[in-house]
């Protein structure tokens, strides 16, 4: 019998974790990645300003998976319902059970002049791109940057940003202006209402011009046109949304609370638009990325097992329901963070020190600590 995992992110790494200790030793257990790391896509943003993070947070797979097979190869198309792959190598692969966990791509939602402007911010080559891009910029004295969704990847980037151009001997908002522009009336919207509050304060602290209930409707050269009027530019970056894989054609299919998307196959993670026990649509996160892959793990478990025990003409087995319950949220704005732990929420170095162990705590879980040093002291050092 053969288990796939596609994709090695947050959700695959922590699925096929637990699937190599779940699984009976008969079942063969393959891993399929663009690439032969596990990168922390969650602190990217920390790239901009310390490209040295970089090697913090990549991690070979080789290091943290030790019975599955690891194929390094994009996934051009899935057949959920099949439990069939084509891979960019010409391969097909098949599965009797497999979890979909491809991430997601930057979407730009059709805005005319908007995706051949806009750097995305998804992968440490953006980072490095924003970064090039925003150092000739201070070099020439400063400018105008527009950075587009204060989501959580929008929020840090500005945070970033205004920290770097400091470090570089620039004025904010003098000579470089960061504005932050959200579409809905509040940044970091989908979460609870005092972090919303606290990220506001901590980025205009920081400089940022935060602009929230302003839509960004067409983009030209040196140009972004909103709903609330014209904005220039001398520097781009979206982080507006978030669609699905090429190899899913950008779909999100919607999984209930046991993931499971066919017979064979389940979805988690970004890839999917999960609904908890509870009935609630699960953020797109690394947090629950990470924890869904334990419920993914176990019912791919619990339907291997059913098979191998000769009950596959029975009733499928019951299957574990994920609810999102995560203990809160970490934000980094530059050098300051925020905090949610329960209803409480922590601004300074406290919220600073909660990221930086988090971070490095999730390393360590998934055995790579000597990333978790490296990531330590460079945010603490
Ligand atoms: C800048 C930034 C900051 C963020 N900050 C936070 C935060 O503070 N807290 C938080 O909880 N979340 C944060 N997020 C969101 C979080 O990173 C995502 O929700 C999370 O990465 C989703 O995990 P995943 O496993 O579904 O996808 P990913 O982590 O994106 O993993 C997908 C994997 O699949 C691989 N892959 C993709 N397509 C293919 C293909 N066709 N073939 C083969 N392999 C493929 C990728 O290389 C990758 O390894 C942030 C995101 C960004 C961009």
């Amino acid at each position: 019998m053969h288990v796939a995992v596609l994709g090695a992110g947050y959700a695959g790494l922590s699925t096929a974790r637990r699937l190599e200790s779940r699984l009976p030793p008969e079942v063969d257990l393959t891993v399929v990645n663009d690439g032969p790391d596990h990168v922390l896509v969650h602190e990217v943003h920390r790239a901009v300003r310390r490209p040295a993070v970089a090697d913090a947070i990549t991690i070979p797979l080789s290091d943290v998976l030790d019975r599955a097979t690891v194929v390094d190869a994009r996934v051009e198309s899935v057949d959920a319902e099949a439990g069939r792959a084509d891979l960019d190598a010409g391969e097909t692969l098949s599965w009797e059970y497999g979890a979909l966990c491809l991430g997601s791509e930057t979407a730009y939602y059709g805005i005319d002049g908007l995706s051949e402007r806009a750097t995305p911010l998804k992968s440490l080559s953006d980072a490095a791109a924003i970064r090039e891009r925003f150092l000739a910029l201070c070099d020439a004295g400063g400018g105008q940057v527009v950075v587009g969704g204060a989501g959580l990847s929008g929020v840090q980037v500005a945070g970033e940003l205004t920290a770097l151009a400091e470090e570089r001997g620039l004025a904010v908002p003098d000579d470089i202006e960061v504005v932050l522009v959200e579409q809905l009336e509040e940044v970091a919207p989908n979460f609870p209402a005092n972090f919303r509050r606290a990220v506001r304060e901590e980025l205009t602290d920081r400089g940022v011009d935060v602009r929230t209930g302003t839509t960004v409707e067409r983009v030209t050269d040196g140009g972004v046109e909103t709903d609330a009027g014209p904005l220039a530019y001398d520097q781009l970056v979206w982080t507006g949304g978030i669609t699905g894989d090429d190899a899913t054609g950008g779909d999100r299919p919607t999984v209930r609370a046991d993931l499971r998307l066919t017979d064979r196959t389940f979805a988690l993670g970004d890839a999917a638009r999960a609904v908890d026990a509870d009935g609630e649509p699960v953020p797109a996160s690394a947090s629950a990325a990470i924890r869904m892959g334990k419920t993914a793990a176990e019912n791919v478990g619990r339907l291997v097992d059913h098979e191998l025990n000769g009950s596959a003409d029975e009733f499928d087995p019951r299957l574990e329901r994920y609810r999102f319950d995560v203990p809160g949220w970490l934000v980094s704005v530059g050098d300051g963070a925020v905090a949610q732990i329960g209803p409480t929420v922590l601004r300074g170095t406290a919220a600073r020190a909660s990221k930086t162990t988090v971070g490095a705590g999730y390393l360590t879980s998934v055995g790579a600590v000597h990333n978790a040093v490296n990531l330590a002291e460079e945010e603490l050092l």
